[in-house]
This record gives structure tokens, C-alpha cells and sequence, in this order.
């Protein structure tokens, strides 16, 4: 995957390192970098990653490479390789994160669940880098001091990358976006028993004419559900701002307040008011 040269990182506006790590999980890249022995480095490696001078990052499954402009005409070009998990953790690390519904509802809508590391040291695994031997960089700059500037503003602009998508991480674990989505679903799917989702087996329409319109049996004790979503304004999250709307990037906390706004009022009308009880009988709706 290639974030294409002279990325638009965020608006170097604002102070502080929160330009490229707005997200917890970015933010939390950082603090792990810092602890790594890079403090001292890190001030430098934001004003590089503030004047553009990460010019390119191609991150791939296990680590990424990028071209960083230096004191010199030709950029120099910094590696990171980060552990890739093996297929047996993997499954593990899925199914983890699979058996709590909050995980994979916010996964889903592109969120990464705030705990989620919990799920991850479970099975003994660790989504951010641990140790020397998790990560490891290289730059291609004469300097004698490790890690440089160049790899400090690589770092910050890979979590300028990871605000907008978290599934970045799971990417330089060894595991693309789509597989772990397609992963979670087909688990999620399976349910406890391990067993795949029968499909229902409809035959040819011509012979359900008939019978078309009917409800069939069971329609009566169907429960329906009603309750706050497990994401608020997912919609909003998956899709992200509309085009039209770029211009004014409070419109997204607006947007958000309002959802919450239609689920509190929704949940008022359900249940008059009691709040938060979640089924309700199909029968005992229509009276
Ligand atoms: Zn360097």
C-alpha cells in the first residue's frame, strides 16, 4: 500500500504532537516510540514531519519504508520492520477480538475499541511494538545518533496515517484491513457453536407465488430489538465527511451530538421514557 508522495498531512496549525496523533491509538504509537529511547529525538522528528519532509511511506504487511528529505538533494530513506504475527496468533488474536461484540461493532465502522490491547495480552500478543526485537529502523543518513530525526519524523507521520486509519496496525502485524474484517464477520457468523450460518433455502419465485405474501409461521413471537447503537453516528464514521462538507470540519461533531440526539428521543418513544430496556414483543408493540 502506497500513501502517494507529499502526503496531505494534517494542517501543521495547531501545537503539540496532537497534529499527528489526534487518535488514542496514534497517540499511543507515539508514547510507545517515546519510551523506546527516542524522546530526545522527537521534537526534531515533529518539525520534519510538520515542514512535509516525509515525502513518501509505503507501508506493507510487517513494516513500511519512506523517503525523508534531509540536509542533502537526495531524501534518505528510512525502514521499519515490525513483527509480523504468526497464522496460529493470528487466529487467536481474531477470535479474541470476535467473542466481544463491542470490539467488532467498532472495528467494523473503523474504530478501534479502546481496550482492545486487553484482548491481544490474552493471548500473549501485543498490537503496538514491545521491544528491540519487535521493532527495528534503519535510515540511510550519515548521522552517528539512533534513531534519528528522519526516523522520528517517519514515526510521526505514520501516526498522522494511523488517525485515519487504525487498520494500519493490524496491517504491519502481517494482516490487511479486509482480512480482518472479512475474518471477524465470517467468526461473528459462525457464532458459539462454531458452526457456519445455515442460508435460507428459498425455491423458484414461480412456485412462491402463492405464498408470497404471507408472513409464515413464527412471525408472531419474533422479537424485535431496540436499543443505543454500540457505535454512536457509525454511519458517519464509516463514510466520513461528506465532500461537500470539508470546509467546515465541525459539522462532524454536530452530526454526532444529533445522532445521540435521535437515539436518546428514539429510545424515549420505544419506551416511554424508561430508557434503556432492549426487547420487546412484536404483539405487545402493535397494541
Ligand atoms: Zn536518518
Amino acid at each position: 500500500m502506497t500513501i502517494p508522495r507529499n502526503p496531505r498531512l494534517p494542517n501543521p496549525t495547531g501545537a503539540g504532537e496532537g497534529d499527528f496523533a489526534r487518535e488514542w491509538w496514534a497517540s499511543r504509537w507515539i508514547s510507545v516510540i517515546e519510551s523506546r529511547g527516542l524522546a530526545s529525538r522527537l521534537n526534531q522528528g515533529l518539525r520534519y514531519a510538520r515542514a512535509r519532509r516525509v515525502l513518501q511511506i509505503e507501508i506493507e504487511p510487517g513494516g513500511l519504508e519512506a523517503l525523508v528529505q534531509g540536509s542533502r538533494y537526495e531524501p534518505y530513506r528510512v525502514r521499519m520492520r515490525i513483527k509480523k504475527f504468526t497464522e496460529r496468533q493470528w487466529e487467536k488474536a481474531l477470535d479474541a477480538l470476535a467473542s466481544k461484540a463491542l470490539f467488532a461493532a467498532k472495528l467494523l465502522v473503523g474504530e478501534m475499541p479502546q481496550n482492545i490491547e486487553e484482548a491481544f495480552e490474552a493471548e500473549g500478543l501485543s498490537l503496538f511494538p514491545q521491544g528491540p526485537r519487535d521493532l527495528t529502523t534503519t535510515c540511510s543518513c550519515p548521522h552517528e545518533a539512533h534513531p534519528c530525526k528522519h526516523i522520528a519524523a517517519v514515526h510521526f507521520a505514520l501516526a498522522g496515517q494511523l488517525d485515519q486509519d487504525p487498520f494500519l496496525l493490524f496491517r504491519l502485524r502481517g494482516r490487511p484491513r479486509e482480512h480482518v474484517l472479512r475474518a471477524l464477520r465470517a467468526i461473528r457468523a459462525a457464532g458459539a457453536t462454531g458452526q457456519p450460518v445455515p442460508s435460507s433455502k428459498a425455491g423458484p419465485l414461480s412456485e412462491e407465488m402463492d405464498r408470497f405474501w404471507d408472513a409464515g409461521k413464527g412471525l408472531d413471537s419474533a422479537q424485535v430489538m431496540v436499543g443505543p447503537p454500540a457505535v454512536s453516528a457509525s454511519l458517519l464514521k464509516r463514510l466520513g465527511v461528506p465532500a461537500f462538507w470539508k470546509p467546515h470540519p465541525e459539522i462532524r461533531g454536530a452530526m454526532e451530538r444529533l445522532y445521540a440526539k435521535v437515539t436518546e428521543r428514539s429510545m424515549a418513544l420505544a419506551y416511554g421514557g424508561e430508557g434503556t430496556s432492549s426487547t420487546r414483543s412484536r404483539r405487545s408493540r402493535k397494541r
